[in-house]
């Protein structure tokens, strides 16, 4: 059985990709870093574990892949988000943001990589977002750190090709989960209103992306950034 680890899987467009891959036939480890019981009710129903670790934490992420054997496809989904002015971004909340959402995809790429090289094979899939390709007002680190996500996949997608893994980069528009939460109703409207689709995203319409690119029938598709987003983003 093959086994995949999904980051960010207590929740949200990670929690979706957990099932869909447990579903597709995968064994899936569910990490989490702070909503245990959420991580371990999915854990229960995919038949699968739920681990805790800071990905932005590299002996917490080594923890947890030493403890889940060998990988056959990662997806890298924990993410945090924060909105405000630039002028009242301070470093610490720059820091912060490039820990989890950069460094968090560096350190479980790192664990990742080596076991997936000695196999000749392997699946790589870092959830990015459509304003890592087109900058969002008032997100300027996230923006940043999800750019250098796309960055990030094409170039390791150059350098383990020849080793026959893979790495693909997903950018979703805009998805309803909790990080979308604080956003008020004529808000939610409005973005409905600029996609041509007329419909805001679910997690379960990534998760079908992230389905396919993983599996062998996407087996001639790596470093591409592909964004599911309803032609919000064309
Ligand atoms: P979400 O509902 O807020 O869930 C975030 C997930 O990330 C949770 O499982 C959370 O775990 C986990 N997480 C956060 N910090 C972590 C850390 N330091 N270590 C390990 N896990 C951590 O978010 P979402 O909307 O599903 O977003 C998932 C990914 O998609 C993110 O990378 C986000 O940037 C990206 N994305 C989202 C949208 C959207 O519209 N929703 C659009 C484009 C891209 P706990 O529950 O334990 O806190």
């Amino acid at each position: 059985m093959k086994t995949a680890l999904v980051t960010g899987a207590s929740r949200g467009i990670g929690r979706a990709c957990a099932e869909k891959l447990a579903k597709d036939g995968y064994r899936v480890i569910v990490n989490y870093v702070n909503s245990s019981d959420k991580a371990c009710a999915v854990a229960e129903a995919t038949g699968g574990i739920a681990v805790r670790a800071d990905v932005s934490d590299p002996s917490a992420v080594a923890e947890m892949f030493r403890g889940a054997g060998d990988i056959d496809a990662l997806v890298c989904c924990a993410g945090i988000s924060e909105e405000g002015l630039f002028t009242d971004l301070t470093p610490d909340d720059w820091r912060r943001m490039f820990a989890v959402n950069v460094d968090g995809v560096f350190n479980c790429c790192r664990e990742a990589v080596p076991g997936m090289v000695r196999k000749k094979r392997g699946s790589i899939v870092i959830i990015s977002s459509i304003w890592g390709i087109t900058g969002a007002s008032c997100e300027v680190a996230y923006s940043a750190s999800k750019a250098a996500l796309i960055g990030m996949a094409k170039a390791l997608a150059k350098e383990l090709g020849p080793s026959g893994v893979r790495v693909n980069c997903v950018a979703p528009g805009v998805i309803d989960t909790d990080m979308n939460a604080h956003h008020s109703a004529e808000t939610m409207a409005a973005l409905r209103d600029d996609t041509p689709l007329g419909v805001i995203g679910t997690p379960e319409d990534v998760a079908e992306l992230v389905s396919f690119l993983v599996s062998d029938r996407a087996s001639f598709i790596t470093g591409q950034v592909i964004s599911p987003n309803g032609g919000f983003l064309i």
